[in-house]
């Protein structure tokens, strides 16, 4: 008799954006008149770089011609995205082998992934508040998962602590939800504590370009990290690709759990179970790195960057505190007037017609805060900070 993986009924209804998505139709179907705007997205509205469609084109016409066609490719990536990413580390000091480097159709895929080579009794520590890619993957598996919870004391970046060591600790910076990053101090002191439990850090740095101030971009740029850390990036938020799909995830030959090398389990794990990345798709993540590409991709993060900016500057203005918002497309505030997360949701979409994600939909320790994303259109993002600043001066 078939028998089902009984883990998947212990997961949680992923209700945050469900629930998210009923308050609001149930309140404009209430409220014709109301104009709302979604500041609440995770999602990038910027188009692809021209440089990117261009190589698509390019690569599209290839592959309608014998003498350029392309069929299955190497599951781990073709060379010429490789190289490119070997490059793009090397100017960040990081020197990597082609071998090192896996494409993908995106960060969550191998995130969730990486777990296959993983031993299934192994200990998980996420940070609470988390992006819950991390979680749910984790209870499909039916691993144990340890939280170490971050608060408006700690800045929203939980330190290691002896009590919470774990085989697998997973790390995001710059944080999602939280918009916070780890300076290189902070991140020593984890792959140190990683290397002495002989734990798995899991660095997860698909918002690494957005960082602007002289903080880590690349869990490599510590010392340590690779005999302790994979790294997973993504093109998703730095060029647009989350419609396209395609991201990387960084496997040092250092690395070596039970002397086995994680690098040649990966790439057995890939080999069995993935087929690659389209050649179109590759060919326009390679443009993003070239002089065009990189220009390109510039403009729109400062876009982002300069609809982050007006939300900071609202908030400093009303004296609400947050994190982020300067090295990420995340801002995360804490409730005006003690309100409760969903409380602010809804006075917010009433008062401005602005929808925000609440804190506690990301875990216990986001209740009381608010996460605003710098997605949305730049006018957008004025007309609601705008409104934000009315309704809470007529609230006062
Ligand atoms: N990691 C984090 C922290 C994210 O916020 C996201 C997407 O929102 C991803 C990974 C997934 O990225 P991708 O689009 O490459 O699958």
């Amino acid at each position: 008799m078939a028998t089902i993986n009984e883990n998947y009924l212990k997961l949680s209804e992923s209700y945050l954006f469900s629930e998210i998505a009923n308050r609001v139709n149930k309140y404009t179907k209430e409220h014709s008149d109301a104009d709302v705007i979604r500041m609440g997205i995770g999602d990038v509205t910027r188009p692809l770089p021209e440089a990117v469609v261009e190589a698509m084109h390019k690569a599209v016409d290839e592959m309608g011609k014998a003498e350029t066609f392309h069929g299955y490719g190497p599951e781990q990536g073709y060379d010429f995205l490789k190289n490119a990413i070997g490059d793009y580390y090397l100017k960040k000091g990081i020197k990597l082998d082609p071998d090192e480097i896996f494409i993908s159709d995106g960060a969550k895929s191998d995130l969730g992934n990486i777990l296959d080579i993983l031993g299934s009794d192994n200990t998980v520590l996420v940070t609470d508040p988390v992006y819950p890619v991390y979680v749910d993957t984790n209870v499909m598996a039916g691993r144990k998962i340890l939280y170490a919870d971050a608060s408006s004391d700690n800045g929203f970046l939980p330190m290691p602590d002896e009590s919470l060591a774990a085989d697998i600790i997973y790390l995001c910076s710059p944080n999602n939800p939280t918009g916070a990053v780890y300076d290189y101090e902070q991140l020593k002191a984890w792959v140190d504590f990683a290397n002495k439990h002989n734990s798995i850090l899991l660095f997860d740095s698909a918002y690494e370009a957005f960082v602007v101030d002289k903080l880590p971009r690349s869990i490599y740029e510590i010392d340590g990290a690779k005999t302790c850390a994979i790294e997973f990036c993504s093109f998703s938020k730095t060029a647009g690709f989350t419609g396209t799909r395609c991201g990387y995830t960084v496997v040092p030959f250092d690395l070596i759990v039970n002397k086995t090398k994680v690098n040649k389990l990966w790439l057995r794990r890939q080999t069995t179970k993935f087929n690659g990345v389209s050649y179109i798709v590759q060919r326009g993540a390679a443009a993003v790195f070239t002089e065009e590409g990189q220009k390109q991709i510039a403009e729109n993060l400062n876009y982002y960057r300069q609809n982050a900016k007006i939300i900071t500057d609202t908030l400093d203005g009303l004296k609400i505190w947050y994190v982020g918002g300067k090295n990420s497309p995340y801002i995360w505030l804490k409730c005006p007037k003690n309100m409760g997360s969903w409380e602010f949701f809804d006075f917010l979409l009433d008062k401005a017609w602005v929808v925000g994600t609440p804190g506690e939909g990301f875990g216990k320790e986001g209740e009381g805060f608010f996460r605003l994303t710098a997605f949305s259109s730049a006018e957008k993002t004025k007309e609601a900070m705008q409104r934000l600043k009315k309704c809470l001066s007529n609230f006062a």
